[in-house]
């Protein structure tokens, strides 16, 4: 490709609204332009990288034997109403009606149109497993779009989905597919985790993110020094780093506290230890009553640990000011659990403090040296609170640290959750109707493309990995518009790369080098060469990789074998 046949957007300014620099570069190089809130364009530039990146998916999909379909973006509303998701799906749910008033939604994911699919096509169980994928435009109507196409409304995906008669032969997929995604993520050149996750709405049993990490993501993720554990912090297991409770100390005291409502204040009043302050907080239970969760005063609730707790409303509330001051009668920031007459759970965390400070239920007032099982309850224990860097690794080996990731894809179990309230059975082997078993597999192919710039960016711009550089070379002639002998040299090698099969530009615009090398440098071409009369005099040419500090000079006699030493691994793989 020429540069000046190619519309090579990029901007000098970093735009104003872009705050991740992902985003910065993405439209700073012309990769994607805004249409609306959370919908883009793909450019020329962008697209070459997206393609790559689906070509690595599709290879890896097919390598693991599942069948590639194109499912329509527009769904009925019946099949969802099948499924109760019509109604629980709520406003990321875009929906539509077509001329003769009948409702559609625009998909944000493809269960139900596959179980559909499934039920019409495939009637025994010889038919199985079997595992359709597609590469398709979603829509989800996201509350905050942000980051440019990170989180977007319209983005592309891979969504597989399998099919199963029995737990096994599922959990075999969801291996094979555990084990395809690993592939994707190494042959994309990314620096990823796999960790267990939550199966969020959706439902189903097992689940594996797969996570990018950059310090921008906005997943937290737990790992362990010592071992292979790893987990989103949504989802990991708190463990105390205390064994036992110490026995009580002096007697229960209330102490006045004036106005001071949060933890960080209470704990600065004369003779207060801030490790022995608990917090209350009152959540909505789900019969419109109220529940206590008694955490360490530094501890941070999860609201996905809670909700799963009986009596607890899902999604997880925290209860209104006025609703708590009409039920309780106590306002918040002085409720503890010393005389509270509601339900109360206790972080593992909190249940083994002894004479903590809490709220003594009165207004500006503290209890000080209360202690579990003699000022009130022995506490119902429960793990409620995100892990910290830390904390004892939950598999017993080592201690957590904490990284961002960016979740680039996620594998769920979904078990019979959409196969039987949408009847995608089989006859089994005894010719009896069976209920199959379904797993499902999503990549976001477009947030990649971010999370890929998100890790391998300089001041210069993106560098990109191997696999996923728009171009992998670029040929940047000094004076093309005023040197033949320029031009001739410059014309010969691009058609050499071009017979080669390398991903070549010939940046023949008429621009000052300077110019022309920064763009290339914003846009990440992996391999820079430079032609100049100088050069050329001296029979030399100019190479500088994308990440090298600086520029180096070759004989011009070795270019062939420095162009195959470069591209011999890249040109045999594409
Ligand atoms: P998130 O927690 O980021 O909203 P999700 O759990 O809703 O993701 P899934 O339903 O598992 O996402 O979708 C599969 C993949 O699609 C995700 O792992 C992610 O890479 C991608 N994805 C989801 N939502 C978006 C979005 N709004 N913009 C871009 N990619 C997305
Ligand atoms: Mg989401």
């Amino acid at each position: 490709m020429k540069t000046s046949r190619f519309h090579l957007a990029t901007l000098k300014e970093t735009p104003v609204d872009a705050e991740i620099v992902s985003h910065q570069l993405m439209l700073r190089a012309g990769l994607i332009r805004r249409l609306a809130s959370g919908i883009y364009t793909w450019m020329p530039l962008g697209l070459r990288t997206l393609r790559k990146v689906e070509k690595i998916v599709r290879e890896e999909m097919d390598r693991a034997g599942a069948l590639e379909v194109l499912m329509p973006s527009i769904q009925p509303a019946e099949l969802w109403q099948e499924t109760g998701r019509w109604d629980q799906f709520g406003p990321e749910l875009l929906r539509l009606k077509d001329r003769h008033q009948r409702d559609f939604c625009i998909g944000p994911t493809h269960e139900e149109v596959i179980a559909d699919i499934f039920r019409r096509e495939i009637k025994s169980y010889k038919q199985l497993p079997i595992t359709f994928y597609q590469i398709q435009t979603k829509f989800r109507d996201e509350i905050r779009p942000r980051f440019g196409i990170m989180r977007a409304r319209e983005f592309i995906m891979k969504d597989a989905y399998s099919f199963h008669v029995g737990q096994e032969s599922l959990q075999q997929t969801y291996d094979v597919m555990y084990q395809a995604y690993s592939k994707i993520f190494d042959r994309l050149g990314l620096a990823y985790r796999s960790v267990t996750a939550d199966s969020g709405a959706i439902g189903g049993n097992s689940s594996h993110e797969f996570h990018v990490l950059a310090d921008s993501g906005e997943d937290a993720i737990a790992f362990s020094n010592q071992s292979q554990y790893a987990a989103n912090v949504e989802m990991a297991e708190a463990v105390p780093g205390d064994k036992t409770r110490a026995k009580p100390g002096a007697a229960m005291k209330t102490i006045d506290t004036p106005g001071k409502h949060t933890i960080e204040e209470v704990a600065k009043t004369p003779g207060i230890d801030i490790d022995k302050c608990l917090k209350t907080l009152i959540a909505e239970a789900d019969d419109g009553g109220l529940v206590a969760l008694v955490l360490c005063g530094h501890h941070e609730l999860n609201p996905l640990k809670a909700e799963k707790l009986e009596g607890v409303a899902s999604p997880f509330k925290l209860a209104e000011r006025d609703n708590i001051n009409a039920q309780l009668r106590i306002d918040i920031g002085s409720i503890g659990p010393v005389g509270l007459e509601i339900k109360i759970y206790v972080d593992r965390s909190a249940a083994l403090v002894s004479d903590f400070v809490c709220g003594a239920n009165a207004d500006g007032q503290h209890y000080i040296n209360a202690n579990w099982g003699r000022d009130c309850d022995e506490p119902e224990v429960v793990d409620i609170r995100n892990v910290e860097e830390g904390d004892p690794s939950p598999d017993g080996k080592g201690r957590l640290k904490i990284l961002r990731g960016i979740e680039v894809g996620h594998i769920f179990q979904l078990g019979d959750k959409y196969s039987e309230s949408m009847q995608a059975t089989v006859l089994d082997e005894n010719g009896k109707e069976a209920v199959t078993k379904m797993g499902c597999y999503g990549i976001g192919i477009t947030r990649i493309v971010a999370a890929a710039i998100e890790q391998n960016n300089d001041a210069s711009g993106i560098y990109w990995p191997d696999s996923l550089a728009p171009f992998q070379l670029v040929i940047c002639p000094i004076n093309y518009h005023k040197s033949e002998r320029v031009k001739k040299a410059a014309e010969d090698l691009y058609q050499d790369c071009l017979k080669r099969g390398i991903e070549v530009l010939l940046d023949d615009r008429p621009l000052r080098p300077g110019v022309m090398f920064s763009d290339m440098e914003l846009i990440g071409v992996s391999h820079r060469i430079v032609l100049s009369e100088r050069g050329l005099s001296a029979k030399q040419f100019e190479y500088k990789g994308r990440r090298d500090q600086s520029a180096s000079n070759y004989e011009l006699t070795e270019l062939p074998s420095f162009l195959d030493g470069l591209f011999k691994r890249t040109c045999k793989s594409a």
